[in-house]
């Protein structure tokens, strides 16, 4: 597909151009003192110099008039990731499922529409990618395919960006899904020091830079430094891919079946507060609860329940249904069969943590697990997810190099 060179004074024009095809704008901007990511209008709003320093507990943001303390200019992409992915814009914090009204011949129910807007969402990185891809697996391709993500997700097109740093809590290399991103983007951005290097994936993708390029009166220097540009955006993709963290492979994490009992999950346990943020701040979690807003209802007879279709009358509202992002830390999540059956917080972490890197590999045959470093950073305590399965693993894994080796680590 086509690779070109866009001007960072071109970047408006890339912006026009989504416009004009009806794409709402979401991009990256700083917020409360994070990377976060809302409707913007203007290039002129991405976090131009910003990058966050992040270590478990912590994620802090930073501004460098240059770029990694070098005499090049300010970048709009050299921080990592904040608090989301994409997944807020597609599996909704707050989705209402229906709504029933009171009518003098019963209750009708009426179902939202599953129309979505078109949004182009800048600034996606690999892992934001590989999450969504596991998230589809779940919302579109399993049994039962939810309609408010599977419209959104046909209306999304994606612009994403090749990380060119990595912060310490990454981890995408161990994982195989970063830094660089491969697959499941429209467009893709190398961050230079005057530009882009900029591709297509996509057919709409190489509409768009067709008619960037013919929008613009651009000088391409692809041609005369096609060399040297692509250097320079593989040298930053290398310096990305040093990551210290590494989180065992899939198949050694297949191993953490034999610890169901180990004494690791009570110590673990001491520290954690059951807040659920890493579950939330996690780009592959899908968990939700639902919650009824029935007071006005009454008594009603089920006789008196009729199917309802929009087109009728909206008036009278009496009641509705909304699903909202859950957690397996939360208490009344194992509360099955009047019995919640993970009470401790011990079993409530035992289970985030086999669900997302053991259970997903039956579930969607590969670990749950993208290598963000999120849930690292925004644990309020530090517990860092990477240095847990190490060390639930370590003996398993000082067998394994030991029997390869014959040497004992
Ligand atoms: S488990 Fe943590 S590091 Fe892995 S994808 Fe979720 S938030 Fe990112
Ligand atoms: S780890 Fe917990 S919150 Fe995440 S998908 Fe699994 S059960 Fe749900
Ligand atoms: S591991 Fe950290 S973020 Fe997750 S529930 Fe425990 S304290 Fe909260």
């Amino acid at each position: 597909m086509r690779k070109q060179y866009l001007p960072k004074d071109s970047l408006p024009a890339l912006y026009e151009a989504l416009r004009k095809r009806g794409y709402k704008i979401i991009a990256p901007h700083v917020h409360d003192g994070a990377i976060v990511f809302s409707e913007q209008h203007s290039p002129d709003t991405l976090p131009w110099g910003w990058q966050e320093e992040t270590e478990p507990g912590r994620y802090q943001l930073q501004h460098t008039e240059r770029d990694n303390k070098s005499e090049n200019p300010a970048r709009a992409f050299a921080w990592n990731n904040g608090p989301q992915g994409i997944k807020p814009w597609l599996f909704k914090p707050k989705q209402e499922m229906w709504r029933a009204e009171e009518t003098e011949n019963g209750l009708r129910f009426r179902q939202p529409d599953y129309a979505a807007e078109p949004i182009a969402f800048i600034g996606a990185r690999a892992c934001d990618l590989a999450a969504l891809n596991l998230q589809d697996k779940h919302f579109i391709q399993g049994h039962y395919p939810d309609p408010f993500y599977s419209a959104q997700r046909q209306q999304l097109l994606l612009v994403a960006v090749n990380c060119q740093r990595s912060a310490s809590t990454c981890f995408c290399t161990s994982t195989g899904d970063g830094p660089e991103a491969l697959f499941g983007y429209d467009l893709l951005l190398d961050e230079l020091d005057e530009g882009f290097l900029i591709e297509a994936k996509s057919e709409v993708g190489d509409e768009i830079l067709v008619e960037l390029a013919l929008e613009l009166p651009l000088e391409l220097p692809l041609d005369a430094c096609e060399q040297s540009l692509l250097e320079q955006a593989e040298q930053q993709l290398q310096q990305a891919a040093q990551q210290q963290r590494k989180m065992p492979s899939d198949s050694e994490l297949r191993l953490l079946q034999n610890k169901l009992d180990d004494q690791r999950w009570h110590e673990i346990a001491e520290k954690c507060l059951a807040c659920g943020n890493c579950t939330l701040v996690c780009p592959t979690c899908f968990c939700s609860k639902q919650e009824s807003n029935s007071e006005k209802l009454g008594e009603v007879s089920l006789a008196s329940v009729q199917t309802f279709h929009p087109e009728q009358s909206d008036n009278n509202d009496v009641a509705s249904q909304v699903r909202v992002w859950d957690s397996c830390f939360s208490e009344q999540h194992s509360h099955i069969a009047g019995k919640n059956i993970r009470p401790e917080i011990s079993q409530r972490y035992r289970q985030w943590l086999l669900h997302k890197l053991l259970m997903w590999q039956e579930q969607f045959g590969r670990s749950g697990c993208v290598g963000c470093g999120r849930c690292i950073s925004w644990c309020p305590v530090g517990i860092d997810l990477v240095e847990e399965a190490n060390l639930l693993l370590r003996s398993e894994l000082d067998q394994a190099v030991e029997q390869a080796t014959g040497e004992r680590p």
